[in-house]
């Protein structure tokens, strides 16, 4: 089996300055940094101490990658044979030096672009150097009506072979026309996963027995959005908490839950991109 860890550690402060963002320019005091910073090597080491096979997905409050101590959990944790993989949620603004020091097969990334914060050929030219590195990558927006025309124009200067998604705005009900999602479909054709509430009362979800979130403290919770805590992977087996479980919310809107949904059958569609969010096809 392999136990897969999304990873939220005490970090919310950004470089960037999103509009649709909480933590834009939000900024943490040293004293805070130092903490996520000691939080995160102990996560690393308990990791190292595991005999199963893990696979994690870093799940930051704002951006980790401009923090070096995040680069290099991330080196640390791809050279450790039971990690299967360690892929992180980012925009990416950092160099791309660090990766020659990564074990690249596992190491891969959930790449968000930002029209407003950075030029497209900025951006484009941090892309061309991962596929340089030859890392795994998907690249995404936020679907915002005023970001289709930015959307459009990624496609073009983005790598064929690199899978564009995006999210869909659901802050305003019917936001979308049909001709807006026909428009985004043939860009990202899985679209329409994301640009709903998936009902999940009493639907199967792994969230509990094969992934669980971990903050910085080592609180388990089965996933992001149920709070219940279900023990500390520093006091007790995290063994002790795994079994089949169904879901106690209404619904699940956001990609890094829904796809654990049995019922969605999205497993076998990303496969091993599931962390990354890179699907079979596309
Ligand atoms: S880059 Fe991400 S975390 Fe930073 S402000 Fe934009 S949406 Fe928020
Ligand atoms: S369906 Fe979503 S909210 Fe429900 S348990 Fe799974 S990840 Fe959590």
């Amino acid at each position: 089996m392999t136990l897969t860890l999304l990873y939220r550690g005490d970090l919310s402060s950004c470089n960037y300055a999103c509009h649709y963002c909480p933590f834009a320019k939000r900024q943490d005091t040293r004293e805070q940094l130092a903490k996520d910073k000691a939080d995160l090597q102990r996560f690393v080491t308990w990791v190292g101490q595991q005999q199963c096979n893990i696979a994690i997905l870093f799940t930051p409050w704002g951006e980790a990658l401009i923090r070096g101590y995040y680069r290099e959990a991330i080196i640390q944790l791809s050279h450790m044979p039971q990690v299967k993989k360690v892929a992180i949620q980012t925009n990416f603004s950092c160099s791309t030096t660090w990766l020659k020091h990564c074990d690249l097969e596992k190491t891969a990334f959930w790449i968000t672009y930002h029209p407003n914060e950075i030029e497209l050929e900025r951006f484009i030219a941090t892309c061309q150097q991962l596929d340089r590195y030859q890392v795994r990558y998907s690249v995404g927006v936020v679907g915002l009506k005023t970001h289709f025309v930015h959307i459009q124009q990624l496609r073009k200067a983005l790598a064929k072979h690199i899978y564009l998604w995006v999210n869909a705005y659901k802050r305003e009900a019917h936001y979308y026309s049909s001709a807006d999602i026909q428009q985004l479909l043939a860009i990202d054709p899985h679209f329409e996963n994301n640009n709903s509430y998936h009902q999940s009362l009493h639907s199967v979800c792994a969230t509990g027995e094969s992934v669980i979130s971990v903050n910085g403290a080592g609180d388990i919770t089965r996933c992001h959005f149920i709070k219940q805590k279900l023990g500390n992977i520093y006091q007790q087996p995290f063994t002790d908490y795994l079994k089949p479980r169904t879901c106690s919310n209404a619904n699940c809107g956001c990609h890094i839950g829904y796809i654990h949904l049995e019922k969605l059958q999205l497993y076998p569609l990303y496969g091993e991109g599931l962390l990354e969010r890179i699907p079979n096809s596309f």
